[in-house]
């Protein structure tokens, strides 16, 4: 065929995006009329009323392009984060902006560090840019920052570091984090995925934008997670004003919508919600501990909003039973880990349909010859 000689060759070797099923997809092929999706990290409270009054009067304006500066937005993070407003980038999604920073600085060749397993996106963009990715397994599947920073080589041009760790919900210390900065070279980008910041309740967990002085280090935050606005797409990244200036240059003018803009100051600021969203994941969190105990799998404790659990069966073998009967989790083996599921914390209701089902399949498959 013609149209695959004329693709770049990096662009083979990037295995497409698997997202978690739709709610409606699944509804559609088993004919079933009650779906839970625990499979994408998601706010099960939902987004703030606030947030979404705010967006429903924007509706109104849609003929109209989004502020491309972001101005209130950016505004509105500048004082909440005790930050200037020209160190933030805003990007569509968090996604947006991690594709963004290996637009302004991958070149062939480079090669760019990750623990493994983690986040899919940085993958993606490293390959995108026909960058090398080189990937680091630490001890009990979370980041081993030592090991990570002995895999720099002179052609390393960034680390990414996820903190808490999807999918594993493990995180890195302040003490680490500062020891881990001050061994690498100042000419490699080091980029601290913070997606999940909101939930971490653990004291030694760092606030990535205390190292934006470093010049080098962009902390990435998200309004898709714990402030329930996933289906707008609204991420952004902190750092020092050059390399957000750097960055902006790659960045499309109208990369974040308006509706999103505006939810997002109004998600911001309703911090009731966002306790309630925190209250909710702490008891779910244990609620889903003791379950899993009771089955007898065994899980890494996690300081996010999900927990990655080991099974005896093949994930997507669990993932496709749990699916017949109305439950979406996310089988592991697209992170490399064959056996293990994560599940993303539920309201009380669904966390009990989940651990339900989940000890109905694993009684189903024991059964089997
Ligand atoms: C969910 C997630 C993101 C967020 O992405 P958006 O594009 O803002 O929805 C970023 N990093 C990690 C590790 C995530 O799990």
């Amino acid at each position: 065929m013609t149209v695959e000689k004329m693709i770049r060759r990096e662009i083979l070797g990037i295995t497409p995006y698997v997202p978690g099923k739709p709610i409606e997809e699944v509804q559609r092929e088993w004919g079933l009329e009650e779906v839970i999706k625990l499979a994408s990290n998601e706010n099960p409270l939902g987004p703030s009323p606030r947030a979404v009054q705010a967006a429903t009067a924007a509706l109104a304006e849609t003929h109209l392009y989004p502020d491309g500066s972001c101005y209130l937005l950016k505004s509105a993070l500048a004082a909440e984060l005790g930050v200037k407003p020209d160190e933030i980038i805003v990007g569509n999604g968090c996604d947006e902006v991690i594709k963004l920073v290996a637009e302004a600085f991958f070149h062939p060749g480079d090669e760019v560090v990750v623990a493994d397993p983690t986040f899919g996106e940085y993958a993606y963009a490293t390959q995108l840019m026909g960058a090398k990715l080189v990937k680091v397994k630490g001890e009990g599947l979370g980041h081993d920052l030592d090991k990570m920073a002995a895999a720099v080589t002179e052609r390393t041009k960034a680390i990414f570091v996820c903190n808490p760790n999807n999918p594993t919900g493990t995180m890195n210390t302040r003490a680490e984090l500062e020891a881990f900065i001050a061994r690498i070279p100042p000419e490699i980008l080091i980029i601290i995925d913070q997606a999940y910041y909101e939930y971490v309740e653990d004291a030694a967990y760092p606030n990535g934008i205390e190292f934006k002085g470093d010049g080098r280090v962009l902390t990435l935050r998200t309004f898709s997670k714990i402030y329930g606005l996933a289906g707008l797409r609204v991420g952004y990244g902190v750092g020092d004003p050059e390399l957000i200036a750097l960055l902006d240059r790659t960045r499309e003018p109208f990369n974040v919508n308006r509706i999103g803009q505006v939810a997002a100051v109004a998600a911001l600021a309703d911090r009731a919600h966002v306790a309630r969203s925190l209250e909710m994941n702490r008891r779910g969190m244990e609620q889903i501990y003791r379950g899993l105990a009771d089955l007898d799998l065994s899980y890494i404790p996690s300081v996010a909003n999900f927990i990655l659990f080991s099974t005896p069966y093949l994930a997507t073998q669990i993932f496709e039973e749990m699916m017949k009967r109305g439950v979406i989790v996310r089988p592991a083996h697209i992170f490399g880990l064959p056996r293990q599921v994560r599940v993303t914390i539920g309201t009380e209701e669904q966390n009990n349909k989940f651990l339900n089902v989940l000890g109905a399949v694993l009684a189903d498959l024991g059964k089997e010859p």
